[in-house]
């Protein structure tokens, strides 16, 4: 093709514009420029870089110094998550420059993000020859705030922004409800924004695409049930399977699509787990979905507002009472939907039911306190299987951080510190937790390679982090792993056993008959170091299958409406991995509807 004079202005215009968005792109991952204006910045002070690791890699900011005083901080790259590592990066410089200290408080729930980004200041300060101590300052607490009454109004007051309530205010707010949803965290998700693995779901046009004839409502029904030791409410179960289709197309026409459906532990040949395009990390994925849903339908969703109180009026849920730093609310609402998740991270609480809890690791977000459970016991509702608490097998001991289940679909396997396996390291959580607590050491690998991390994009982090460790050959896999003497040879042994067994299809030694389409024979080899840690707890409020909350005298809590991990009777004694993901979504659903038709209905009787 000739040049021509006329080309000129077309390109220019496009050069302007892949500019633009090249620029763009790059200014949406930078955090906010925080600190003096650029008069007030003495000649002498100057940037300095730091870095520090954060959730998925380094996070580095960029400074602007002298030895005694911060001009300003600003967050230069950061890959963190989004909602939870996000908040902490638009809120931690400006409270670093405004204490003129390295000691200010890390972002509730975001610890990771905010210590990386104090550890990236100091390390930029070091960098520039200034001593960091000269910042470690102690911070006074703020003089406590005499907080103000207010009332506020709604037709459905949703309580806890993670999976379940996000659910229940779109879908009620699509059917024109005005919908108030509280979160007392300072960022929306709760544990639900944590879920790695994927969504069960059975009869889904997916599973039909990708002719897995055995994905029947009725076999994730039973095997749901028998998996959580049959204590479940079948009714419950049967609600879950069968609406778990219809709640994948819903998530469809918001904009969540999966493209996969791979196993989960203890469902034995039969796949459920729906994986979001991209194999993105399915909490994360959906929470984004659904947040943004909410913003587009004009939620007031309130952060940093914790219910403490449900509203009656002759046996009826009318609202909660909510606080923030600034308010004490009286929210009147037609509907209460609760939605504030477990109680894994309350260790009084699970320690009354279990007293070797106490000092147990916990994969929960610092919110799961049961506040929900708590305020409906208040107004007479009845709990169920409050006692049962899961433990997960793969968990980094160090700080709760969960290896997704997902690793195991997709074909690692666990070995203790004698190099061997020991376990169907694809049986129930139940099963493989109670397996691992039996081996020698208190502590077992989970073992993994590169086909793998090329096929699972959330791995990538637990190597970035620095929780996995690689080698070339097994051998050199093992003594990394700090094995002795013949568990080298054993570990290797494991090895070249498990990928022959992968390709027979048959796995003599420990009957796993699902996760297995993929050897481990891709070199660089990894091992990440893992232990049982609290996961969910199973028990919690009675509901019925359209949500409503039951009280202790067996009757429906007219106005109150419940869904997600405050719940009980949906696990039983074992939720099934993917499970904590279709309850949310298929019980939030629910939630909204029967909240919606509830207030419909007294509106109706009213006029
Ligand atoms: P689920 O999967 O059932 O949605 P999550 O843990 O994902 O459970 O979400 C529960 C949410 O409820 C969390 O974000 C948590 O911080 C929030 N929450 C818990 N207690 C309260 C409360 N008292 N007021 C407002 N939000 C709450």
């Amino acid at each position: 093709m000739k040049w021509k004079k006329e080309y000129l202005v077309p390109l220019l215009c496009l050069i302007v514009i892949v500019s633009c968005i090249v620029i763009d792109s790059v200014s949406a991952r930078l955090g906010a420029n925080v600190g003096a204006d650029a008069s007030e910045i003495p000649a002498d002070a100057v940037t300095l870089t730091g870095a520090a690791p954060g959730i998925n890699g380094d996070v580095v900011v960029e400074i602007v110094a002298t030895a005694d005083r911060i001009y300003r901080v600003r967050v230069l790259e950061e890959q963190e998550t989004q909602g939870i590592g996000s908040e902490a990066v638009s809120t931690l410089p400006g409270r670093i420059y405004n204490a003129q200290s390295l000691q200010v408080d890390a972002v509730s729930g975001a610890t990771v993000t905010s210590d990386a980004i104090k550890d990236a200041v100091r390390n930029a300060l070091i960098s520039g020859g200034f001593d960091p101590e000269v910042f470690e300052v102690e911070v006074a607490a703020a003089a406590p705030v005499e907080k103000t009454p207010a009332t506020l109004a709604c037709d459905v007051v949703v309580v806890g922004a993670g999976g379940a309530g996000l659910t229940a205010s779109v879908l009620a707010a699509q059917q024109g409800m005005q919908v108030i949803l509280l979160e007392k965290m300072p960022f929306v998700g709760g544990n639900s924004l944590r879920a790695e693995g994927g969504m069960n779901a059975a009869g889904t046009k997916l599973e039909a695409e990708l002719g897995l004839a055995d994905s029947t409502v009725e076999n994730f029904t039973a095997d749901t049930l028998r998996l959580g030791h049959d204590l479940a409410d079948p009714d419950l179960v049967r609600t879950l399977a069968e609406s778990s289709s219809d709640a994948v197309d819903w998530l469809e026409t918001i904009g969540a699509r999966f493209t996969g459906v791979k196993a989960t532990g203890g469902c034995e040949g039969r796949k459920y787990l729906h994986q979001p395009e991209g194999g993105q990390a399915v909490g994360e994925y959906l929470v984004e979905k659904l947040k943004t849903q909410a913003e587009n339908l004009g939620i007031d969703v309130r952060v940093n507002t914790a219910a403490t109180e449900i509203l009656m009026d002759n046996g009826q849920a009318v609202g909660v009472i909510a606080e923030d730093a600034e308010h004490i609310y009286t929210i009147q609402a037609g509907a209460v939907v609760l939605a504030t998740g477990g109680f894994g991270s309350n260790f009084e609480l699970m320690a009354s039911f279990d007293p070797s809890l106490r000092n147990a690791v916990t994969t929960n977000h610092p919110g799961a306190q049961g506040d929900g459970i708590l305020m409906a016991e208040a107004v007479g509702a009845a709990t169920v299987d409050m006692e049962q608490i899961q433990l997960h097998p793969t968990v980094i001991q160090s700080d709760g951080t969960l290896v997704s289940e997902s690793f195991r679909s997709l074909g690692a396997i666990i070995v203790n510190t004698e190099g061997k396996r020991f376990v169907n390291d694809l049986a129930g959580r139940d099963v493989v937790s109670q397996a691992e607590l039996k081996q020698p050491d208190g502590y077992c690998f989970i073992i993994f390679d590169q086909n793998l991390v090329d096929h699972l994009a959330l791995s990538q982090k637990f190597i970035d982090r620095g929780f996995a460790l690689s080698a070339d050959s097994y051998e050199e896999l093992a003594e990394r792993m700090g094995l002795q003497g013949e568990a080298v040879q054993n570990f290797v042994n494991t090895m070249n056993t498990w990928n022959a067994s992968v390709a027979s299809g048959v796995d003599e030694e420990w009957g796993r008959n699902n996760g297995m389409d993929d050897d481990l024979s891709t070199a660089p080899f990894y091992a990440i170091q893992i232990a049982p840690g609290i996961h969910h707890t199973m028990g919690g409020i009675q509901i019925n299958t359209n949500a409503e909350v039951i009280g202790t005298d067996g009757n429906v809590i007219p106005g109150l409406f419940a869904a997600g991990e405050v719940t009980g009777g949906i696990h039983g004694g074992n939720r099934v991995g993917g499970n904590a993901v279709a309850d949310f979504v298929v019980f939030g659903r629910i939630a909204g509807q029967s909240a919606t038709d509830f207030v419909a209905f007294e509106l109706a009787n009213a006029a």
